[in-house]
């Protein structure tokens, strides 16, 4: 027998401290974060230190010697019991904290908690055995079966340091600090009690140690979305983070409720707001994981790391039940949703890609639910591939403009050219005008590729060219984007003095989606710009909601309807007059008319019948490059000027 040990206050503090652990951890909700580890740790713990506490106060109760001596054996074989898995306990928390639970498979499980069990077997002879610890009269003599307790002990927290080290950058470096400052206090509330147990301190030193680690670790209500009871946002970027820098393969579902916001515009917040929380409610309990995640403005996120196979069922479950509509109250709502499936890191591999996932837009346009996997992804990454072909192509100067001709019905010749933006890659090839202005809006490129379209045009006048083959002026397209430039009044007024050319050579086109975004810096630049004597086309009319007398006041020279308007003309007559009454409609205002999408003889002579002054179309010419469009314009008009 090893010494004894006398009734102490750090018994009491230790109760007092575990419990208020126990009490940071419901709290701050994390006993509902992924694993319970966390929780059991605490009430191990304050399970351990109660029962030293209680056993040092039975000698104080008055009790016969033998039924004293009885609960004093009681407490013990508690404490020691809990005591002894309190390691393993920690040992599992690192491996959750470093993301590689999914890793654990049977085999390592049970040699993880092999001496724990011998120690617990050894235990549950020690009533025969002593080897352990005995009582005797009141008082608690060690045997030497403790040292097998600190040995085995020893091994948990060996492996903790091993896991520290190797999985140091998916615990990241906050909570590695916590855990280790937990790890070193604790280490020397044992060293302390094998050396002195006298002083009885290790479940003391134990419990400070735990609350420190509870007490920093993040609140829930950081983790969640209120309103869902899902992670949310940040909570799914740490967690991608984690996984990726492991290395580990999972999957993510990203559930996408397309036009959420238009839905909330027209339907009310009230009810979409319930609606997207029965959603949340399905997918908690359909996703067979907790990760789950609220990304706001309808996505929603399921991060799955169990078998592949597993997969399968759950996509199609979430296809099924998304396919179906979401009642609120009278309300069914029927949402189109696009459910990507990203297997990480075949599919994507950085977070950047993953949260590219968000917005991405495919090209089919169907409705309903669409399963988005595996080559369907591709699209996304060909934003960032054509990204990364403009800033090459910009650089090499590879970028070229095209110029349509456009028709003059009341004189019969070409008097004006829309200069269209082309780009060939070395590597991707022709990309369509539409896609690359589009990447280089969102990827904050299109101020420089506008700029390079608006010097190459005044390059082009400068030339002559375009004036010798009757050319009054040409039509340059600026993106909304590009007119959030505050300067770009300056940027083009500099390259007109360089190339010596006016503002009468040239007319800018904003579409009507871009004067319906009511943006204030847009109408500035857009003032700024006509101060410096530009006259403005509106492009696109018809295919935005904006009304008539609005795009009065802002004085456009010329209103270019959309070639939609006029095919749709072509298929029914409604149509037709609708296409009719925009055109009497505009010329009532003493606005001028490009009809765009002229394609055929019917199309020329029932536009200039019905009064529209200018035409554009693949009847004249498709864009083509300079020297090509000069020599079509000349001749068109040398023949029709001899018809004429
Ligand atoms: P947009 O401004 O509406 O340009 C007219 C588009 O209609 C051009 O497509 C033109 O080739 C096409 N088009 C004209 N007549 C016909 C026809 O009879 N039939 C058919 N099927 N198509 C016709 P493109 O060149 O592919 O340009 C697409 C869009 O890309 C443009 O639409 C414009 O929004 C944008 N874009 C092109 N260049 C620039 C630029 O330099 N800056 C900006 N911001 N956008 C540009
Ligand atoms: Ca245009
Ligand atoms: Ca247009």
């Amino acid at each position: 027998m090893i010494g004894m040990t006398e009734l102490s206050d750090f018994c009491m503090a230790a109760v007092i401290v575990s419990l208020l652990s126990v009490g940071i951890v419901v709290n701050k909700g994390l006993a509902r974060r992924k694993n319970k580890i966390l929780l059991f740790l605490v009430l191990d713990c304050f399970v351990a230190a109660a029962m030293t506490a209680i056993g040092q106060y039975i000698p104080s109760m008055d009790l016969d010697p033998i039924s004293a001596d009885l609960a004093i054996k009681i407490c013990l074989y508690i404490y020691h019991a809990f005591h002894s898995i309190f390691a393993i306990l920690f040992v599992m928390y690192v491996i959750e904290a470093a993301g590689q639970w999914h890793e654990m498979t049977w085999t390592w499980l049970i040699l993880l908690i092999l001496p724990t069990i011998i120690f617990l077997i050894a235990l549950a002879f020690n009533p025969e055995t002593n080897w352990v610890f005995t009582v005797y009269d009141m008082a608690y003599y060690r045997g030497e079966g403790i040292y097998m307790e600190y040995a085995f002990a020893m091994i948990d927290f060996l492996i903790v340091i091993a896991l520290m080290l190797v999985f140091r950058n998916a615990i990241g470096r906050v909570k590695l600090f916590r855990m280790a400052g937990f790890f070193f206090l604790s280490m020397i509330g044992v060293v302390v009690q094998m050396l002195i147990p006298e002083y009885n301190v290790e479940m003391f030193i134990e419990s400070v140690s735990l609350i420190g680690l509870v007490a920093l670790i993040e609140n829930l209500d950081e983790l969640i979305n209120p309103t869902t009871n899902l992670y949310n946002k940040e909570t799914f970027l740490l967690d991608n983070k984690q996984f990726i820098a492991t290395r580990i393969e999972y999957a993510v579902l990203v559930i996408r409720l397309n036009k959420y916001e238009h839905m909330v515009t027209a339907l009310g917040a009230a009810p979409i707001l319930e609606i997207t929380k029965d959603i949340a409610a399905w997918i908690h309990e359909n996703a067979t994981t907790t990760d789950c995640y609220d990304l706001e403005n309808g996505v929603f996120a399921v991060i799955l790391r169990n078998k592949k196979t597993d997969h399968e069922s759950l996509i199609q479950k979430f296809f099924e039940r998304f396919s179906e509509s979401w009642t609120c109250n009278d309300l069914a709502i029927q949402f189109n949703t696009d459910l990507f499936y990203l297997n990480i890191p075949q599919d994507m591999n950085s977070i950047n890609e993953i949260m590219s996932v968000l917005g991405a837009q495919p090209d089919d346009n169907s409705g309903g639910v669409r399963v988005l996997r595996g080559e369907k992804l591709s699209f996304i990454k060909r934003e960032s591939m054509v990204e990364a072909a403009l800033r090459r192509g910009l650089k090499e100067d590879a970028l070229k403009v095209f110029y349509q001709p456009i028709f003059d019905t009341k004189q019969g010749v070409i008097h004006s050219a829309e200069a269209l933006a082309r780009f060939e890659d070395s590597e991707l090839g022709y990309i369509n005008p539409e896609e690359f202005i589009h990447v280089a809006e969102k990827s904050a490129l299109i101020p420089d590729v506008g700029e390079r379209v608006f010097e190459i045009v005044c390059r082009d006048i400068s030339s002559g060219k375009l004036a010798d083959a009757g050319i009054d002026f040409v039509e340059v397209n600026l993106s909304p984007v590009q007119c959030m430039k505050e300067d770009l009044d300056k940027d083009f007024q500099k390259i007109m003095q360089r190339y010596g050319v006016t503002t009468d050579d040239i007319n800018l086109e904003v579409t009507e989606s871009a004067v319906e975004m009511d943006s204030r810096v847009f109408f500035e630049t857009i003032d700024k710009l006509k101060k410096l004597g530009f006259h403005f086309s509106l492009d696109d009319y018809g295919t935005g909601i904006s009304n008539i007398s609005s795009l009065f006041n802002m004085k456009f020279h010329i209103i270019k309807i959309d070639k939609s308007i006029l095919w749709n003309a072509d298929k029914s007559d409604s149509a037709r007059m609708i296409l009719d009454s925009i055109i009497r409609m505009i010329l009532s205002l003493n606005i001028k008319i490009v009809t765009e999408g002229v394609e055929t003889e019917f199309h020329k002579d029932m536009l200039t019948s019905a009064g529209v002054e200018y035409l554009q179309g693949y009847l004249f010419s498709a864009p083509v490059e300079l020297d090509k469009f000069v020599r079509i314009t000349k001749e068109y008009n040398r023949l029709n000027s001899e018809n004429g």
